[in-house]
């Protein structure tokens, strides 16, 4: 692999057009870059701030490879891009990271059999392809249990919990009879995770332990530094070690845990770009993950990442009540009176239920009370109706 540094100035190329490529493209313009984005929509999250928005399906394979002859590196900003797209950009750029890391992380079987060949606690789980290796493993595993479609899914979609054995045909025909892995139910203490980054050099960062909350499957609220002692933050930070190092990514990834009530934690997923739980990163780092997104595909050296005690809170399409018929946006400035309170919105034109519209971040002397004040200003915002 060539190290040689793209140094600013330069363009890089983004698949992918959500708020991730949005914060991505925001933290390249500051360093001086330029930022391409191609996705199948117009005026999109990350079009808006982007020098060129391109829209292309992501199966134009030769709208990808025009795409690519324009940057000097891709990247992505959702992993469910196709490994064709990210093959086709290859072959004329660097694509970082690279379309192996993209092939492991787009399947939960292949995920699962790379984490457990690399010797990473995981849930107990088996790959079904049918009802009949459903009801098979749900014999050995037990309920209850999750059964989760092994392409596509994410923020617990395509997912269903089986608590009887006789609900496996029901839960087998919800997820539309396909490829899947059934996990045994995991009974947490709490879920956390590591976002780390790796340079092209092979130099390791890392912003700790963040500690996620969840509501209806979507994270809601992350906190840093998490509540774990410092032998689960070792062990935690080692395993995203191990995980980078042998994907060789270069790039920043996610490893979403869980915590369990005696100690030892379970990877449960991996995420190969930077991270709704690392949006904090952006007001509390003094290298937010999108940087260091942009400093590993570039070649340049990783930046620091020492990290203020700080929370986050999603602000999804539910606060714009957009079941009342008329789309109202919250009233900002309600959630602004705490002056410490940064707000982050993501452009999208459409709001809907559960979707990621932005989010508010609070940096304080300790995560508890940002934990407090970022509740406080998003409960300050005009009230959901259930
Ligand atoms: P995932 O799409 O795998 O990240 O799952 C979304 C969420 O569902 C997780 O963050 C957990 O809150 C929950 N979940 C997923 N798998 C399990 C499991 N095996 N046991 C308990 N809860 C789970």
């Amino acid at each position: 692999m060539s190290h040689q540094v793209i140094p600013p100035g330069s363009t890089v190329g983004v698949l992918g057009s959500g708020q991730l490529g949005r914060m991505f493209t925001i933290a390249a313009r500051r360093l001086g870059y330029r930022v391409h984005t191609l996705s199948p929509e117009d005026d999109t999250p990350t079009g808006q701030v982007a020098d060129l928005e391109v829209r292309a399906a992501y199966e134009d394979l030769d709208a990808v490879r025009r795409f690519a002859r324009g940057v000097s590196a891709v990247t992505f900003e959702f992993e469910n891009v196709p490994a064709a797209a990210a093959a086709a950009a290859a072959e004329l750029v660097p694509v970082r990271p690279g379309g192996e890391v993209l092939h492991t992380t787009q399947h939960r079987g292949r995920e699962k059999a790379f984490l457990v060949a690399a010797g990473i606690p995981v849930a107990p789980h088996a790959r079904v392809g049918s009802l009949a290796e459903l009801e098979a493993a749900l014999v050995r595993l037990g309920t209850p249990a999750v059964l989760k479609t092994a392409g596509w899914g994410y923020d617990g979609k395509g997912q269903s919990r089986i608590d009887r054995p006789a609900d496996a045909a029901k839960a087998w025909a919800a997820l539309g009879h396909t490829d899947a892995v059934l996990e045994a139910f995991v009974d947490f203490e709490r879920e956390v995770s590591v976002v780390a980054a790796r340079g092209l050099d092979g130099s390791f960062t890392h912003w700790g332990v963040l500690a996620n909350d969840h509501a209806r499957h979507i994270l809601d609220v992350t906190t840093t530094p998490a509540p774990v002692s410092p032998a689960v933050e070792r062990e935690a930070v080692e395993l995203a070690r191990t995980i980078v190092e042998r994907l060789q990514v270069v790039g920043v990834l996610c490893v979403e845990l869980f915590l369990l009530k005696d100690g030892r934690l379970l990877v449960n997923e991996l995420a190969p770009r930077p991270h709704n739980s690392g949006h904090l990163t952006v007001d509390a780092s003094n290298t937010c993950q999108f940087e260091q997104q942009l400093r590993a595909i570039c070649g340049l050296p990783l930046g620091d990442t020492t990290t203020r005690p700080a929370a986050m809170a999603n602000l999804l399409g539910d606060l714009w009540n957009p079941t009342s018929g008329s789309v109202t946006p919250p009233r900002f400035d309600l959630a602004l009176r705490d002056p410490g309170v940064k707000l982050h919105l993501y452009g999208k034109l459409a709001a809907r239920p559960g979707r990621k519209m932005g989010h508010l971040t609070c940096v304080a002397a300790d995560p508890a009370e940002a934990r407090r004040r970022v509740l406080a200003a998003r409960a300050a915002l005009t009230p959901i109706t259930s």
